[in-house]
């Protein structure tokens, strides 16, 4: 599955940076083109990975911004984004569009520059080339407060209109215990990246020397996300045992081989299990899910076709619909069995619901505020002064 990700404003930068540390890191083999937008120069310069020119300042004419970013003001992010977005897409299509399956949107949806900028460029971007874009958007936790809350529901919202699927992050169901909000980001963007870096496996060419037991190709993964609705993520992970070097003098016998493979199988159905029905990248209610997706990597000997079967049936009884698709991916760069299953088009996502709340308490709030200061303002002038309409 080739993406080519735009990390958008200070979060999806970040998520975008680490993405290809990480990658860089394994020596992987993945192709990724990656594009970092934002409207704060500092932001950008913070980057490690993403290449100088792949980094693209926007809003610098605009006297407001001057490269040092919107605050949370989404509204002038979405404006300045318009405003520019012929640069964005030109240095989109410079960096060639032919060989990528699909667009991946990352950002914040609480800020200013992700949040407003996002729907913008899915929009440009949904009208202007076959490929899907998809977009992953981090919710604000409930502790920042109701502006980032409303400055969400207004950007998911857009977002809907033009993605062909948002995968949802949650900051407030992601916190880690004993940490600031601030100090959990990092330990976030590793969750998010993993799931991400797996998702982006789907489909790929495998390393020499190892064959899959179910290969998925990138049109499947295309196919759980079509329909535009949104999706959560889980994900699970075991350290396998290494095998002993050697020969064994005698040889197993058939019952032994066949526990051994019972016993894989086992294995792999309940991790994907355990994937389903841990943290979601965004809690929801999994009976909800219109579609699924499971992928499972890691050394070829540890993956196993009859599990995958099993989990796959096991998925089907747990969601609302019947479509689920499942393969593998071989590598010999991990000690670790993965499984990732992707949630498609769920409904029941109660933090989406607390969310439109606080929004519409925030704009009430807004508004309320706005109306007694106008008030407050007249009430300086005279009554006897008409007003002209
Ligand atoms: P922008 O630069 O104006 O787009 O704003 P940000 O990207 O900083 O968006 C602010 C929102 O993103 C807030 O809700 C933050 O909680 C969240 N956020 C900021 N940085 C990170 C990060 O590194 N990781 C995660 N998971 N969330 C972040």
């Amino acid at each position: 599955m080739r993406f080519f990700i735009i990390g958008f404003g200070q979060a999806g930068g970040k998520i975008l940076d680490l993405f290809l540390g990480r990658e860089k890191e394994a020596g992987s083999t993945i192709k990724i083109k990656p594009l970092a937008v934002n409207t704060a120069r500092t932001d950008l310069m913070g980057l490690k990975y993403v290449p100088k020119e792949c980094r693209l300042l926007i809003g610098q004419s605009d006297p407001r911004v001057k490269g040092h970013g919107v605050g949370t003001d989404n509204r002038l992010g979405a404006k300045v984004a318009q405003e520019e977005i012929d640069t964005i897409l030109n240095a989109i299509d410079k960096m060639g569009t032919h060989d990528i399956d699909a667009f991946l949107i990352i950002a914040g949806l609480g800020g200013g520059t992700g949040s407003g900028g996002a729907p913008v460029l899915a929009k440009h971007l949904s009208e202007m080339y076959p490929e899907p874009v998809y977009a992953v958007g981090v919710l604000p936790a409930p502790e920042e407060g109701k502006l980032y809350s409303l400055n969400a529901a207004r950007s998911m919202i857009s977002l809907l209109k033009y993605v062909d699927n948002l995968i949802l992050v949650d900051n407030g169901a992601w916190k880690f215990e004993g940490m600031s909000l601030r100090e959990s980001f990092a330990k976030i963007n590793e969750e998010i990246v993993k799931r991400l870096a797996l998702l982006a496996r789907a489909g790929e060419p495998v390393e020499s020397e190892t064959i899959g037991e179910m290969v998925i190709d990138s049109s499947e993964v295309i196919n759980t996300l079509r329909g535009g609705g949104i999706s959560s993520i889980g994900y699970a992970t075991t350290l396998v045992e290494e095998k002993k070097k050697g020969f064994s003098l005698f040889r197993k016998k058939k019952e032994e081989e066949e526990f051994v493979e019972n016993d894989k199988a086992t294995k792999i159905a309940s991790l994907v299990r355990r994937a389903a029905l841990g943290r979601l990248t965004v809690p929801c209610n999994i009976r909800s899910a219109e579609r699924a997706l499971v992928l499972v990597a890691g050394p070829p000997e540890h993956l196993d076709r009859k599990g995958l079967e099993k989990a796959k049936l096991w998925l089907e009884e747990q969601i609302a619909g019947v479509e689920v698709r499942a393969g593998d991916y071989p590598t010999r760069r991990t000690k670790h069995v993965a499984a990732l299953v992707v949630l498609a088009n769920v409904t029941d996502v109660p933090r989406v619901k607390q969310l439109q709340r606080m929004a519409a308490e925030a704009k009430e709030e807004i508004e309320s505020v706005e109306k007694e200061r106008i008030e407050k303002t007249l009430e300086i002038f005279d009554e006897d002064i008409e007003p002209l309409i």
